[in-house]
């Protein structure tokens, strides 16, 4: 069976040339990164070439470019060693309602330690209004943490704005840029940002590993304890294969960026065009204007989007519904809630998310696939009225 996978936002495929690289640390190059001889000595070149790469890919010197072992990590190293390294009672956070759950959990785990956070809201368009983000703030503020894109409507958010207001208040501020790394320019300088969040395998690298970008000058706690790796910032021994393969990715998307924006955009155009014009009542959620290049929320009145899924998968199409799954229930996602979509409309919303290897062809297939199943869910839904136009 043909199978399309619209569900980059998910993860990514290994590039082949991001695999090519990575095998020889599998095998023969296997020294510890640490060692002083001359096994080790070839590994701690690979690593830090692909520190090189990634911090070009960001705008960073490679010194300020820390190594973990993906997003989820990078976001809780931010975000509690900020915390950590400002002894002291009084401190706040300032973040919103929309990030991703590696961001918003840490949050909720502060409150519980005592630090008060603001979750400021977004607007229609999953946009935060950077006026907001400077009326939140007080005496205590220790760290703005704001996600670049978003993983659910591929919002980009005015990051510069809310970086200037950081800094002009002096106060630390982190971005959750997994989502964008790849998708979107980034320059550390020009976002003014303190912390920077990337994942390999949102990037067509490899699961289980990833950066931190952490400005110099930055005090912040370590989350782990243990030898004197990646400059006391993260111990334990490198996972050279990964670092490898998260800096030849970091590479490919510093040559295929233009390209890919202006092929993959325009792909994603023809599928929430055709989808628009072919089902009825269908809606994009999210900015059009302010968004990734790749990523289409699509509310699908009158079906359970969780269903949907299912269904699009038994046809060979990969997508999904953003919507967390928890114990059984399907809870709307809390970010199509945050921009003021009521649960059973949050409930009928698919996300698709384009990548590299999308094809004309791959659209086309969504195309014909997409309204037909749609309809057939809406027969069997109650509330649904056949319009009169599509019959
Ligand atoms: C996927 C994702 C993460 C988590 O990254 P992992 O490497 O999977 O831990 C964090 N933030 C955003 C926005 C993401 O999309």
């Amino acid at each position: 069976m043909r199978r399309v996978y619209f569900d980059h936002n998910a993860t990514t495929p290994v590039d082949r040339e991001v695999l090519a690289a990575m095998l020889p640390y599998f095998a023969e190059e296997f020294g510890n990164a640490s060692s002083i001889h001359s096994f080790g000595q070839r590994t701690r070149t690979a690593v830090e070439r692909a520190r090189e790469s990634v911090a070009a890919l960001i705008g960073a010197r490679p010194a300020e470019v820390v190594f973990t072992s993906g997003g989820t990590e990078s976001d809780n190293q931010a975000i509690l060693g900020v915390v950590a390294a400002a002894h002291g009672d009084a401190k706040h956070v300032i973040t919103t309602q929309i990030e991703h759950s590696a961001v918003l959990n840490v949050c909720q785990a502060l409150e519980q330690r005592g630090v008060a956070v603001t979750y400021l809201p977004v607007n229609r368009e999953g946009l935060v209004d950077p006026d907001a983000v400077r009326r939140a703030l007080r005496p205590e503020t220790l760290l703005i943490t704001v996600m670049h894109a978003n993983n659910e409507l591929g919002t980009v958010q005015p990051i510069e704005e809310i970086g200037r207001i950081a800094a002009e208040a002096d106060v630390y501020f982190h971005s959750d840029a997994v989502q964008s790394a790849g998708k979107v320019l980034l320059d550390v300088d020009r976002l003014g940002v303190d912390l920077l969040s990337i994942s390999a395998h949102k990037l067509y690298g490899p699961k289980g590993v990833g950066a931190l970008y952490i400005r110099k000058g930055t005090r912040l706690e370590p989350l782990l304890y243990g030898g004197h790796h990646e400059r006391d910032r993260r111990p334990g021994t490198e996972n050279v294969a990964g670092i490898v393969g998260l800096g030849k990715a970091s590479e490919l998307a510093r040559e295929k960026l233009s390209l890919d924006l202006t092929r993959i955009s325009s792909l994603r155009d023809r599928l929430e065009r055709g989808l628009l014009s072919c089902v009825p009542h269908a809606r994009v959620n999210g900015s059009r204007e302010h968004r990734t290049p790749n990523t289409s929320n699509i509310t699908l009145p009158f079906v359970e989007g969780e269903a949907l899924v299912i269904a699009l998968d038994l046809k060979g199409l990969a997508c999904s519904t953003g919507a967390a799954c928890s114990s059984g229930a399907v809870e709307p996602s809390h970010v199509l809630t945050a921009i003021g979509l009521p649960p059973e409309e949050a409930r009928a919303s698919l996300r698709f998310s384009l990548g590299r290897e999308t094809t004309d062809a791959d659209v086309d297939f969504a195309l014909s696939v997409v309204p037909g199943v749609v309809e057939h869910l809406r027969e069997l839904s109650p509330v649904y009225k056949k319009p009169v136009a599509a019959q």
